[in-house]
């Protein structure tokens, strides 16, 4: 049991997924999304008020249940919206041996400036082990990459974009 009463909107949870980032994931599409992306594959998870709420807790004990796990995908919806829950949420998953991969519909670079003002931003941006940043572009779609649905959006190891202090692409993706 973490030691958080915060709770998160979400679209749906999906125990398992080998497609939301490298090796077995469990999948948090959280609910409510700004970005109106023409082709969006989710417009069910736009509204803020949509979906359903759940405890942090719970999703940790449901991710707990599942030994086979390599880490958890925060997608949606737009995550950067519930940075305070996912916060408690990645800090239990690296405290859990399981990392963390995140979906947003802005770039590292507006998540930066948005984390200027927004501390929960600034820590979830921290927090996080892969980020594939931007919106997706309809006129790019390319079925063929790995983990996103348009040439746009970039798969970012954090752990090196923190280092360096310029976003570094995941390797072998
Ligand atoms: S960011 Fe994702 S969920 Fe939001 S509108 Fe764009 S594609 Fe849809």
């Amino acid at each position: 049991m973490l030691d958080t009463n915060e709770i998160l909107r979400l679209a749906d949870i999906v125990p398992e997924s080998v497609v939301d980032g490298k090796g077995i994931r469990m999948t948090v599409f959280v609910q409510g999304c700004r970005h109106a992306c023409k082709g969006c594959h989710n417009p069910g998870t736009w509204d803020e008020n949509g979906g359903a709420e759940y405890s942090v807790n719970y999703v940790a004990d449901l991710a707990k249940k599942n030994p086979l796990l390599d880490g958890l995908t925060f997608s949606g919806g737009e995550p950067f919206l519930q940075p305070k829950p996912l916060n408690e949420l990645a800090k239990w998953c690296h405290a859990n041996s399981l990392n963390v991969w995140c979906y947003s519909g802005y770039t590292y670079e507006q998540l930066c400036s948005l984390g200027e003002k927004d501390g929960d931003v600034r820590e979830l941006l921290n927090n996080i082990d892969v980020l594939v940043d931007g919106p997706f572009i309809e006129a790019q779609k390319d079925l063929t990459l790995a983990f996103r649905g348009s040439s746009n959006q970039r798969v970012l190891d954090m752990n090196e974009t923190r280092k360096t202090g310029k976003p570094a692409l995941l390797k072998g993706v």
